[in-house]
């Protein structure tokens, strides 16, 4: 597994557990608004493995997907099992993150060996890979699931920065509404991007979910787009008004 980064310690990003949180390096996106621009451009891969020891854990930050991560040396696997193994009494579970996870051919491997440590597993995905996530669920290997739904249809190419196949997107929101898991969509509401009108069509997409978060724009960090930097965020008004849209369509919809 190529592992960009590691937070140690978190209690926002799995909700209602304590967690550690490994960031998987690579995706196949290209948002404009991520924040996480060298788990995403494979120029900027670290050439050497790092031990953990010698890594700072990640500041936590409010938003679950994307947390500002600034030590980008890879993280050797060894190190990594040491720190899980060593915490089990203190950590609840494991959140995998990205770049994109669902990526790499080697995560039900990985996963099956973090559980086997007795961890709960929540994977966050953009929803390009239901093979891997019909397999991931066959197998019992997570026990939470999120997925980014970045625009309603028309829109997801312009958004994601990259191209998309809607079917497997389509497909991955049913295969998790229909897994039985708890789960959750998000939306990174940017503007200029994304406004009003597109809540009720990616409403229709995920109609019926558990939860859908609304997620507020936040600039000023490195992004995938540097021109991005100085927008500003819808204000809490209009998030406000997007969430009571969304209402209709999740059983609960919050801004964040
Ligand atoms: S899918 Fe996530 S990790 Fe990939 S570019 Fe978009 S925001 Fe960044």
């Amino acid at each position: 597994m190529l592992i960009g980064g590691l937070q140690k310690f978190s209690l926002l990003d799995y909700p209602g557990r304590i967690a550690a949180i490994i960031f998987t390096k690579g995706c196949n996106f290209r948002c404009h608004f991520c924040y996480n621009p060298m788990l995403v451009w494979p120029e900027k891969k670290a050439g050497r493995l790092k031990n953990i020891s010698s890594i700072s854990p990640v500041k936590s930050v409010s938003v679950s997907n994307e947390a500002s991560q600034k030590d980008h040396a890879l993280i050797r696997e060894d190190g990594l099992f040491d720190f899980l193994t060593k915490r089990r009494n203190k950590l609840e579970g494991v959140v995998i993150t990205g770049g994109e996870p669902t990526l790499h051919k080697d995560l039900p491997g990985f996963i099956k060996k973090i559980k086997k440590l007795g961890y709960l597993v929540k994977l966050d995905t953009n929803g390009t890979k239901p093979e891997m996530l019909e397999k991931l669920i066959k197998e019992k290997l997570v026990d939470y699931l999120a997925m980014d739904i970045k625009a309603p249809e028309d829109k997801y190419q312009k958004v994601v920065n990259a191209r998309v196949d809607f079917k497997k997107i389509e497909k991955s929101v049913r295969i998790i509404r229909e897994s039985g898991l708890p789960h959750e969509f998000r939306t990174t509401m940017v503007p200029g991007l994304l406004g009003k009108e597109d809540i009720e069509k990616i409403g229709r997409l995920i109609k019926g979910a558990d939860n859908w978060f609304l997620q507020k724009f936040k600039g000023g960090t490195d992004l995938v787009d540097e021109s991005f930097q100085g927008l500003s965020p819808f204000k809490d008004k209009e998030m406000g008004e997007m969430v009571k849209t969304g209402r209709k369509y999740a059983e609960r919809c919050e801004a964040r």
